[in-house]
């Protein structure tokens, strides 16, 4: 059975892909912050483990994964999905909103995968998916620090690919178009209508719909797929 470790799997696309996996044999480790309560639910209904941590938090991501490692053993598949986001004017955007923008979104990646990369450099195999966002493909107005970190993601995934390549290990992105999730419950019905409006599927995504792409990055049927950014997103970005 494969280890899968799913950051901020407790809401959201993170949680659509604990099902995705857990529904499809592989064993899942469940991480959240702050969401206890619906963690402890979809523990119940999928067997996941759950793991909390702050994933910006050096000290939290190494005691995670000690805990991992020491009761279970080594990850197979990294889905680095947690984040944040903001939205702000740019002349709004405070230092403190720019240093945890980037340490939940971007940091949380190097900090996770450092933590596990040892696991799979010595399996000479393994897959990391990296969840970054159509505005890091394109700069998205009043969202200038999200888009940057989102962007980074696509850097971090692409060099990545680069340097564990001759390792067996494959790295890819996931830029979500427009997702139904709790992260856009500030938008209005007339946000969401002129959003379906410029998209040429005519409709917002499905967390499900980012979790099967990211189980497939995940299965063998990827395994020549690497230093991708596959964009899930109706056909917004085209
Ligand atoms: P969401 O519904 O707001 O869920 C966010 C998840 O991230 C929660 O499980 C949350 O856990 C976790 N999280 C946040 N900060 C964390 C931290 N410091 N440590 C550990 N976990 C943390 O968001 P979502 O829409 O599912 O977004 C998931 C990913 O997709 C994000 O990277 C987001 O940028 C990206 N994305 C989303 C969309 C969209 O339209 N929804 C589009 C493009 C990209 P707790 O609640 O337990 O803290």
């Amino acid at each position: 059975m494969k280890n899968v470790l799913i950051t901020g799997g407790s809401r959201g696309i993170g949680k659509a892909c604990v099902y995705e996996f857990s529904n499809n044999g592989y064993r899942v480790f469940l991480n959240y912050n702050k969401s206890s309560d619906e963690a402890e639910k979809i523990k119940n209904e999928t067997g996941a483990v759950i793991v909390k941590a702050d994933v910006s938090d050096f000290k939290q991501v190494n005691n995670m994964a000690e805990f991992i490692h020491t009761n279970y053993g080594k990850i197979d598949v990294i889905v680095n999905n947690a984040g944040i986001s903001q939205q702000k004017l740019f002349t709004d955007i405070t230092e403190n909103d720019w240093d945890r923008m980037f340490d939940v979104n971007m940091k949380s990646m190097y900090l996770v995968t450092k933590a596990f990369v040892d696991d799979m450099i010595y399996k000479q195999s393994g897959k990391i998916i990296n969840i970054s966002s159509m505005w890091g493909v394109t700069g998205g107005s009043c969202e200038v620090h999200y888009s940057a970190a989102k962007a980074a993601v696509i850097g971090f995934t692409k060099a990545l690919a680069k340097e564990l390549g001759p390792s067996g290990i494959c790295v890819n992105c996931v830029a979500p178009g427009v997702i139904e999730t709790e992260m856009n419950s500030h938008l209005t019905k007339e946000d969401f209508d002129c959003l379906c409006e410029e998209t040429p599927l005519e409709r917002l995504g499905k967390p499900e719909e980012i979790a099967k792409t990211v189980r497939f990055l995940a299965s063998e049927n990827a395994d020549f797929i690497t230093g991708q950014v596959v964009n899930v997103d109706g056909g917004m970005v085209i």
